[in-house]
């Protein structure tokens, strides 16, 4: 078998509709896998290009900045045939104000959805694929923001530095009962996320001008790494966090 191919295997995608988790769940379905999108908007052009490539498609519709929604969205997948695979932690929300004039809703609705919805959906995962018995992968979306500052971005630097501390408490529990635990983080993507960096025209030229790559990343550039951290390929890879930056780090 191919160390890249994920034939056979189900891949639960948050925020699967759009941007870079739309880019993953069809990028692993054109590996082999069938996929389960989990969103609050309709996921139909992920759906169609998933089918249309002979993979099936599942979708759990739901808010998971709202408490106790992981296990759900777990439970659902379960109940629909779907086995605990894989896991891309991806959807997430970003609130841009300067640190001094933050505010407690936009911490609180960041920290929500991209920190804790992400914990608890890993928790219920792994529980499932524990009792199983089965090999599993969970990728978590994280960013630069989990290695640097950033400015304006209180919350989010918050929870995606908070996701890679987790990412590697999760591996170090987790590998020897069968489960990696990785983390992706891409650097600027040209998606929803970033539509307000991109309006600015001063700081998208900075960031641009700082990009070794000499262009921003599209949500495909996302792919590769995502198939290499849910395939066997990555079978003794744990607790990583890899930047897909166009060299942004390395600079
Ligand atoms: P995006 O296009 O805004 O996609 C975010 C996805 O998350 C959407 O599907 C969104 O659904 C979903 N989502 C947000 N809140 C949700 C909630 N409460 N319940 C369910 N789904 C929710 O942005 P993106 O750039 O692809 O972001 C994907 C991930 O990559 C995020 O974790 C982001 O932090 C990370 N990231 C992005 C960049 C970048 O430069 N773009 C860089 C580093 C990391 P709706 O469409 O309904 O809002």
């Amino acid at each position: 078998m191919s160390l890249f191919d994920l034939t056979g295997r189900w891949a639960i995608v948050t925020g699967a509709n759009t941007g870079i988790g739309q880019a993953i769940a069809i990028g692993l379905a054109d590996a082999g896998a069938d996929i389960v999108g989990v969103g609050r908007s309709a996921m139909t052009e992920t759906e169609e290009k998933v089918v249309s490539g002979g993979r099936r498609f599942l979708s759990t519709t739901v808010d998971l900045s709202l408490a106790g929604k992981a296990g759900d969205v777990i439970g659902e997948a379960l109940a629909s045939g779907a086995t605990p695979d894989i896991l891309v932690n991806n959807a997430g929300i970003i609130r841009r104000a300067d640190a001094l004039d933050f505010t407690e809703e936009d911490w609180d609705a960041v920290l929500d959805t991209n920190l804790k919805a992400t914990f608890f959906l890993c928790q219920a995962f792994a529980k499932a694929a524990i009792s199983a018995g089965r090999p599993a992968k969970i990728i978590n979306i994280a960013s630069l923001l989990s290695f640097q500052g950033g400015i304006r971005v209180p919350s989010y630097t918050a929870a995606k530095s908070g996701l890679a501390g987790l990412t590697k408490l999760m591996a170090n529990e987790w590998a020897a009962k069968g489960i990696n635990v990785n983390a992706i983080a891409p650097g600027y993507v040209e998606t929803n996320n970033t539509t307000a960096l991109r309006a600015d025209a001063e700081r998208s030229a900075d960031i641009l001008k700082r990009i070794p790559a000499g262009r921003w990343a599209r949500a495909d550039d996302m792919v590769g790494a995502a198939v290499f951290l849910a395939a066997s390929a990555s079978d003794y890879v744990h607790g990583t966090i890899l930047p897909v930056d166009g060299g942004w780090l390395a600079r």
